[in-house]
């Protein structure tokens, strides 16, 4: 990703203004990016694209959600990824003390988390995580039960083939599903309909199939000692239950079991109603959620920009000519779905539209561009300030035998870069 960086920014077309919050959504401390007008930036271009992808949660508004010890899926991700806003202490005390855990959700950022959360101390030393992260992860691993709950089937799961195949090959992880054993091949018509129409699919049930079954309702009594993953299918949770020794934190996870119907889980009133899940760590990974930006035009009920081809927002009224037009690219085009992939097909295609519109763009008076961005204080992160971040971070990750060392707090960031130019 970095290197992607490197060759954009090497090209003399390419202005970086960094540490800018256009819409003003936040963050950042006391060292928060300067807030701009999304109306200022349209003044100063003749396009712009948003691309601002999701940075709110989906959440699951169940009893318990509050305990300590439940963690939404992006708290966990920013706190690995050193990320200036996270909630570093709580997280990382919550992870140094989980032995059980449940992750809610089947897709990629519930394998995301289950391996980092199982992969070995002495493998993830050799990555870029945050060194904070890596200690806390590294208590307990070698006896950490993860268990990754789904509300529908197998043949539902949003995992993609490589990143399961992935998790299932951690070394020294006891990885499998709990009861009942998938066949081979789906009976259920529907599922089987499902799977015939997507390779993709197809492939990951593949994968789960081919996993032992291991324990029961819960592994409470297995007295193995190896660390473990368990895929549970066809649980929903219902509620976080507080632990008995200390009240306030999260024991475990109360779930029904469910069947599906017309494609959504409904709990399934035939089933022995099973115990609930131990769990000293939740960690909520039911999806992203984009939030409205300020002087956007925003879909309430799909949550995205609303916009046609190429990316073309549709805006109510007919923009005044000071204002650019706008487009949009990624998740906050399409929804929080997709891998890398598909966002830069979404970006190919919105670049192609801006072309297409081009001539037609740059018809009116000539305008000022980053240079004439009204910045109330100070200069905003230059590409040199953004070098000069990674060198920092690569230099100190060289000394310890590390791809970079990430600077974790605004203050630091904000010193190094400016120091850069
Ligand atoms: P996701 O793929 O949409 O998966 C969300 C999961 O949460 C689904 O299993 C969904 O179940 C479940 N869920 C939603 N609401 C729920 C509820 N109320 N109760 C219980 N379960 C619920 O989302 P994601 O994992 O956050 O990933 C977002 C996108 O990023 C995906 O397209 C993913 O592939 C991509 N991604 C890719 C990579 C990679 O390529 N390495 C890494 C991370 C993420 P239902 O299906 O039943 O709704």
């Amino acid at each position: 990703m970095t290197n992607q960086f490197d060759r954009l920014l090497a090209d003399p077309r390419v202005t970086f203004a960094g540490g800018v919050d256009v819409g003003g959504s936040g963050g950042g401390g006391a060292c928060a990016p300067m807030p701009l007008p999304l109306s200022a930036v349209r003044s100063c271009f003749d396009a712009v694209i948003l691309a601002h992808g999701a940075e709110g949660d989906a959440s699951l508004s169940i009893p318990g959600a509050g305990l300590t010890g439940v963690l939404s899926a992006r708290a966990f991700v920013l706190w690995s990824n050193g990320h200036p806003d996270a909630d570093a202490e709580r997280v990382g005390e919550a992870v140094a003390s989980a032995r059980s855990v449940v992750v809610v959700g089947a897709g990629n950022v519930a394998l995301d988390c289950a391996r980092l959360l199982l992969r070995p101390a002495v493998d993830l030393a050799t990555t870029d995580i945050a060194r904070d992260a890596l200690a806390a992860l590294d208590a307990g691993a070698a006896s950490r039960r993860v268990s990754i709950l789904a509300r529908r089937g197998a043949p539902a799961a949003a995992f993609t083939a490589k990143e399961l195949r992935e998790v299932t090959r951690l070394p020294g992880v006891a990885v499998g599903v709990a009861p009942p054993a998938l066949p081979p091949a789906p009976t259920d018509p529907g599922d089987a309909a499902t799977l015939a129409g997507s390779r993709g699919r197809a492939r990951v049930y593949g994968i789960l199939a081919g996993l032992p079954v291991v324990g029961g309702e819960n592994d409470e009594n297995d007295p193995s000692t190896r660390p473990s993953l368990t895929f549970r299918f066809l649980r929903s949770p219902t509620a976080f239950l507080p632990s008995p020794t200390a009240p306030d934190r999260v024991g475990a996870v109360a779930v029904d079991a469910t069947s599906v119907v017309g494609g959504r889980a409904v709990p399934d009133a035939s089933a022995p109603p099973p115990p609930p899940l131990p769990a000293d760590l939740v960690l909520v990974s039911v999806g992203f959620r984009t939030p409205p930006l300020a002087g956007a035009p925003f879909d309430e009920a799909a949550c995205v920009v609303p916009s046609g081809p190429g990316g073309r927002v549709r805006e109510d009224a007919h923009p005044p000519p000071s204002l650019a037009p706008l487009y949009i690219t990624g998740w906050a085009r399409r929804g929080p779905s997709g891998i890398i992939g598909t966002n830069l097909a979404d970006a190919d295609d919105v670049a192609s539209a801006v072309a297409a519109d081009a001539a037609a763009l740059a018809g009116g008076a000539p305008r000022g561009g980053v240079a004439s961005l009204p910045l109330p204080r100070g200069a905003p992160v230059t590409a040199a300030g953004w070098a000069a971040i990674d060198d920092a971070e690569r230099v100190a990750g060289a000394a310890i035998g590390a791809p970079r060392v990430k600077l974790t707090t605004w203050e630091a960031l904000m010193a190094v870069a400016r120091r850069g130019g």
